[in-house]
């Protein structure tokens, strides 16, 4: 199919995006058009305005100072894949970054994109969350910085306003001691995660000390599952207290607000949930190098 007719602005730069989105306050932003594109062509999306910032320099790339990484809105999934730096910063983003569709995808579309379409069954949202990113916004009155736990509101939704651009997202500098992983159960036709859980934990000498965990695919947008993180925290990362901390996993979730779908029913998916969440644990403890004992 093809798309409705559109009028298409380049934006040279975040100021000239700002204008032309308060230009015209029912435009769309194309960052990479992974998502955006095939919205457009199956006729769910019609915007008469399309803004590409696809273009903007200051929103691409990787940048460290101070004790932060700042990843510009504009950074494509390779790039983060191949990024060795990030991969110890970041392990979860990374881990997920690398788990996107297929190498076109990933070398198109952008850690912007992905966290400001929501779509719940996307993987870096739940490893945003997981990771304790900051997402930094810019408006016609300013800048704005969210917190990755408070930005996703509901499927494809987001705390962005329309006049509102996601710029860059900034990593907490890891000491070293930060261990984490992301696991999904693919959707065998698409890929997207039927299920994706992201657990990022802090360890000292084999005991959890904080935990950060997020979900994807479960709920209609990425969660926190602090139950699990509750659970965790205190415990050296042993098989039981892995399971028990796992089993907590649909505590705070709303079951009549779980995804349930033709690829998985509401059931199936919370099933999934706790053995991800299990998964991502173990992972995590294997490569903080804690024993997985009894
Ligand atoms: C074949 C295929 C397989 C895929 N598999 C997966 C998968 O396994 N896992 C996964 O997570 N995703 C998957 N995707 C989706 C892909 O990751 C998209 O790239 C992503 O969802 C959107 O990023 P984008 O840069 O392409 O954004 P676009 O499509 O350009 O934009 C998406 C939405 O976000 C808005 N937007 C974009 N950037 C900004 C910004 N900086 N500020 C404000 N709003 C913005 C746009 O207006 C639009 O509404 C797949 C896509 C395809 C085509």
């Amino acid at each position: 199919m093809f798309p409705d007719e559109f009028d298409y602005h380049r934006a040279e730069s975040v100021d000239d995006a700002l204008d032309l989105l308060a230009e015209y306050p029912d435009a769309e932003v194309l960052a990479g058009g992974h998502s955006l594109l095939p919205t457009m062509k199956n006729g769910l999306a019609k915007p008469d305005v399309v803004v590409d910032i696809g273009h903007i320099e200051s929103m691409q790339g990787i940048d460290r100072n101070g004790d932060a990484t700042s990843i510009g809105a504009l950074t494509t999934y390779a790039e983060i894949d191949d990024d060795e730096e990030l991969w110890a910063d970041a392990t979860v983003l990374t881990e997920a970054a690398s788990e996107i569709g297929d190498t076109q995808v990933r070398n198109r579309g952008t850690i912007g994109g992905n966290l400001a379409h929501s779509d719940p069954a996307s993987d870096l949202p739940g490893a945003a969350i997981a990771s304790d990113l900051t997402l930094v916004v810019e408006g016609p009155d300013g800048e704005r910085r969210i917190d990755a736990d408070e930005f996703f509101v509901a499927m494809y939704m987001t705390d962005l306003a329309e006049d509102e651009l996601l710029t860059r997202i900034e990593v907490p500098r890891g000491d070293g001691a930060t261990s984490g992983a992301y696991v999904k159960k693919p959707s065998p036709s698409s890929g997207y995660a039927l299920v994706g859980v992201a657990a990022q934990v802090q360890v000292d000498d084999g005991t959890v000390t904080t935990a950060r965990i997020g979900a994807n695919g479960v709920m209609d947008h990425a969660v926190r599952l602090e139950p699990v993180e509750d659970a965790i925290e205190g415990e050296r990362l042993s098989d039981d207290a892995v399971s028990a901390a796992a089993e907590r996993a649909a505590d705070d979730l709303e079951e009549a607000m779980m995804m349930d779908d033709l690829q998985a029913s509401s059931e199936f998916r919370s099933h999934l949930l706790e053995t991800y969440t299990k998964r991502a644990l173990e992972r995590a403890a294997e490569r903080a190098d804690a024993t997985v004992t009894a």
